[in-house]
């Protein structure tokens, strides 16, 4: 054989991955998508407030409260459910056999203030907090947070709160040792443990006498003054700490993003956009968002309930469908995408992945066939037959993609929103954009990633068919 024929051969028998920037020549769309995005994740940095800002956009394209939906025509409607998930449909006049669904959360990993939150110690005022999701500690120390969140008072009047995020906001800091004093002769320095998370909030005494607590009730006459609240309202709140930096651009070629919660946000916005700007959809397509994804998926605004099929049964009896003979049916013909993103490999942490297997920065949407830990425990493993249609879809519509594995087998592992489908009896894969530094305060993605992700929700919502 010669060198030629040999490397002929080689060309047609093997499969390489390339870098997605070669294939998407659309330079200015990537840049003109990327800026929306950061747009977007500059107000939606919490489940609440990414549900408003998704409502602005769905009005503004004509959809309505599924409540007020007329059965008879196409369907473009939402339900809000209990303020933290959404769900989109988009439903034709004709339900032929089965759904096409994207199903992203929006929740992220961050700290949540703890119910009787205010406390004075040594003239500083602190806010006791307890962490939600897989969180590094130290990552959370010493940067700027805004506390964004809902409290309810004790008439019953819901008050949101935003603090930090805007220009001349105050924003709240968790403060860490000095390094001067954090030698421990046996070790590098002290461990971290989720007590020391305490939120500096003021350090300013209300009077100058030898009081209990001046610090403190000087905190909360200013709730008071500006939120009308009084301590045990902040018992029936939800109060999250967020990192307040803005979304920015990314290294001299400005080809990455760097944000809060691109986990799972990133997979939110591009499976809506691509809803809206489908003009054609394959078959009646339903984009959800869930909360609680990063503690387990329970909670009734997680994926463990579904909260999403019930308006859709009673939209399709309103319809004139009968339901219970013909609902089972459809949801055995449903696909889903589980839209969550997956660990690109960083050049300098390189040995907890297996090269063949794991997902480059900038080489397009990751499919990932299961997730899962130590033998794959917890996975949907998506079926060959699936997965074939899903990498026949991305080719034929030219989507950028590539195959990934989170981590070395045993090295560790995690899990999505995808095994509560697959229990239902519904055809599930995951698939979304890879991040750097994956829950911490500021994630990394590809713009480029990112753009490959909304071609693949788009190909899907146009032109997949069971
Ligand atoms: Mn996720
Ligand atoms: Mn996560």
């Amino acid at each position: 054989m010669t060198k030629k024929e040999f490397e002929n051969l080689q060309k047609r028998l093997s499969y390489s991955n390339e870098s997605a920037w070669k294939v998407l020549n659309e330079e200015e769309e990537v840049d003109d998508f990327s800026k929306s995005y950061m747009d977007f994740m500059r107000k939606g940095k919490t489940e609440r407030t990414l549900v408003e800002e998704s409502i602005k956009i769905l009005e503004e394209n004509g959809y309505v409260p599924i409540e007020k939906a007329d059965p008879k025509k196409e369907v473009k409607a939402y339900k809000v459910y209990r303020s933290k998930a959404l769900a989109i449909y988009r439903i034709p006049k004709e339900i032929e056999n089965g759904f096409n669904v994207i199903a992203s959360h929006i929740d992220s990993p961050r700290i949540d203030l703890k119910p009787r939150p205010v406390i004075e110690d040594t003239d500083v005022a602190l806010a006791k907090t307890h962490y939600y999701g897989g969180i590094k500690k130290y990552q959370w120390f010493n940067i700027p947070l805004a506390i964004v969140g809902v409290i309810v008072k004790e008439d019953g009047e819901s008050v949101k709160i935003n603090v930090g995020n805007e220009p001349g906001d105050p924003v709240f800091v968790i403060s860490d040792l000095l390094p001067h004093l954090d030698r421990d002769p046996n070790k590098k320095c002290r461990d971290i443990n989720g007590e020391m998370l305490n939120l500096i909030i003021g350090s300013k005494p209300l009077v100058f006498e030898k009081m209990d607590s001046a610090v403190k009730i000087n905190i909360l006459k200013i709730l008071n003054e500006k939120y009308g609240i009084v301590e045990e309202d902040l018992m029936s709140a939800e109060l999250e700490l967020v990192p307040a930096f803005e979304p920015r651009e990314l290294g001299f070629d400005r080809s990455m993003i760097a944000a809060y919660g691109h986990d799972d946000k990133i997979c939110a916005y591009a499976s809506l956009k691509a809803l809206l700007d489908s003009k054609k959809i394959a078959r009646p397509t339903v984009v959800v968002f869930f909360d609680k994804e990063e503690i387990g998926s329970d909670g009734s605004t997680g994926a463990k309930n579904q909260f999403w099929l019930p308006p859709l049964k009673k939209l399709l009896s309103l319809k004139g469908k009968d339901v219970n003979v013909f609902f089972d049916e459809l949801i055995e013909n449903t696909a889903v995408l589980s839209s969550d993103v997956s660990a690109a490999v960083n050049p300098t942490f390189k040995d907890v992945h297996e090269m063949n297997n794991a997902a480059i920065l900038g080489h397009g949407i990751v499919v990932t066939k299961y997730t899962g830990a130590y033998g794959k425990a917890g996975a949907n493993d998506a079926d060959a037959e699936f997965v074939w249609k899903i990498r026949k879809l991305l080719n034929d519509n030219k989507v950028p993609w590539q195959t990934g594995e989170l981590g070395k087998v045993d090295v560790g592992g995690g899990g999505t929103v995808a095994k509560f489908f697959a229990e239902r009896g519904m055809h599930v894969i995951d698939m979304g954009p890879a991040l750097l530094g994956m829950h911490s305060p500021y994630e990394v993605v590809s713009k480029a990633d990112l753009y490959s992700s909304y071609l693949a929700y788009k190909a899907f919502i146009s032109n997949f068919k069971m």
